[in-house]
């Protein structure tokens, strides 16, 4: 008999009680498969019936086809994979390995997550779908752990393996190349491997190059010629963000102020640019505010939602371009708000694709100067970041509407198209998942 009873309210169940209640019931998996409008989403458990329904409730469901929860057999962390829409192909975006408190507070990010995943692959003319993973970090040290490390990240693999290939996994926040090798040991679904497995490791310096082909479009979109002299803000100095500065640096920009957050990243950052007129500095030590600062283009490339009604009105840049994921906290009202202004806001996964083009190109070989990469750095190439940078802000003037609107509209769109020569095969994977009652077999 269950000693634990599951509580109908989402808001309410803590991620411990959800483990808990299925280490009682002797399992570890369970799910929400979409199926259609009448049949709606349906639980692996009726106990999570009531919980489905709310779940389809939430903003960012949109119709999501599947989400499968794991709780890792030697971790016991509760491991995730969203699938939004894998009309285009395999859903595919990286695992996040981040704390959460609640149930609820996970499903909503990778809802979030793998929405937007879907867009920028559509956008960027993968033939993939949306997907993400999430695996909730657990409090204490276990997480510099070497030995726990690779045993959670083989339990991720193997979970991915369960699924028969419908969720394709790669590198995010809280995870690292050398994690994508261990979960390579137990699934071949994953991608962002490092390059001595074969894959195409660290995509940071591609995703800055991505990133100044957008801010190039954008000044382009105004009339204000080139990067040349311009004034840029970056916030964040990692992978991103300090390449960002070096290639803004060789096309020739007038000034950057920088910032971080980290002493470290600051102090490297200030050795390697010592040089060059860039002014690095040290936020919380040190007064400065890069969303009040007047400059031509302001670059997220650190966290999420800095976009918002704190930072948006006292912004001083005509563009915001970045890498930085989710910049906007919520998208309607701040990309409305952005417009009022007057700022062009280039958006997020129109301006950071390349590390997912280089992921989803992984598997079909590696060349040097790869024109399968190259092509998107190009101005002419029909797909190009430019290209499309400049299609959506067109769209978005001529239908008088937001660039975070055109953009996802046009990646809506694209994302309904089937898959040349696949179909929509990883739907027929998810019914047989079903149909093997799935939730049973681990
Ligand atoms: P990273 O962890 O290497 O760097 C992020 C930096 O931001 C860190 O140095 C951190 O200290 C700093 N930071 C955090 N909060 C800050 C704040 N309030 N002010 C200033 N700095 C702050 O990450 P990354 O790989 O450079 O990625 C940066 C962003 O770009 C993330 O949002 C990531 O999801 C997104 N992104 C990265 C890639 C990629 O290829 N790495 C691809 C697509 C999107």
């Amino acid at each position: 008999m269950l000693i634990l009873t599951m509580p109908t309210d989402l808001a309410e169940l803590g991620l411990e009680h959800f483990i808990q209640w299925m280490g009682e019931l002797g399992q570890r998996r369970a799910y929400f498969m979409y199926q259609g409008p009448e049949s709606g989403l349906v639980a692996s458990h009726p106990e999570l019936q009531a919980l489905a329904e709310q779940l389809r409730s939430l903003r960012d469901f949109r119709e999501h086809e599947a989400i499968f929860l794991e709780v890792g057999p030697e971790t016991k962390t509760l491991q995730s994979a969203f699938i939004h829409k894998s009309r285009r192909g395999q859903a595919a975006g990286g695992v996040r390995h981040w704390p959460y408190h609640t149930l609820e507070e996970l499903l909503r990010d990778g809802l979030r997550l793998s929405l937007g995943m879907g867009r920028k692959s559509a956008l960027a003319g993968l033939w993939w779908g949306g997907g993400k993973g999430v695996i909730a970090q657990k409090p204490g040290a276990e997480l510099k752990d070497t030995g726990y490390r690779r045993a959670l990240y083989r339990e991720y693999g193997s979970f991915i393996t369960s699924l028969r290939g419908c969720y394709v996994t790669a590198e995010d926040a809280g995870t690292r190349p050398e994690d994508m090798a261990e979960i390579f040991r137990t699934t071949r679904f994953v991608t962002c491997i490092p390059p001595e497995f074969g894959g195409s490791g660290n995509p940071s310096v591609a995703t800055a190059t991505g990133v100044v082909c957008a801010m190039e479009a954008a000044l382009d979109f105004l009339g204000l010629s080139s990067l040349q002299g311009k004034r840029i803000c970056v916030q964040g100095l990692g992978n991103v963000g300090s390449s960002l500065i070096q290639q803004l640096m060789e096309k020739g920009v007038g000034e950057v102020l920088a910032t971080d957050i980290s002493p470290s990243r600051t102090e490297s950052a200030r050795v390697r640019f010592s040089k060059l007129p860039v002014d690095i500095r040290l936020v919380d030590e040190e007064d400065v505010d890069l969303f009040r600062e007047p400059c031509d283009i302001l670059s997220p490339n650190a966290l999420g939602g800095v976009l918002n009604p704190q930072t948006i009105p006292f912004i001083q840049a005509k563009i915001v371009c970045g890498g930085a994921n989710n910049q906007l906290l919520e998208d309607d009202r701040d990309a409305n708000a952005l417009a009022t202004r007057n700022i062009v806001y280039v958006p997020d996964f129109v301006a950071n694709r390349m590390g997912i083009v280089r992921c989803a190109n992984e598997q079909y070989g590696t060349l040097p100067a790869d024109p399968a990469i190259q092509r998107h750095f190009d101005e002419t190439w029909e797909n190009s970041v430019h290209v499309v940078t400049h299609r959506i802000l067109e769209h978005a003037q001529r239908q008088n509407t937001t660039p975070t609107h055109a953009a996802n509209a046009l990646a809506d769109a694209l994302s309904e198209e089937l898959h040349p020569i696949w179909g929509h095969r990883s739907r027929t994977i998810l019914d047989s998942l079903m149909a093997d009652r799935w939730h049973l077999l681990g």
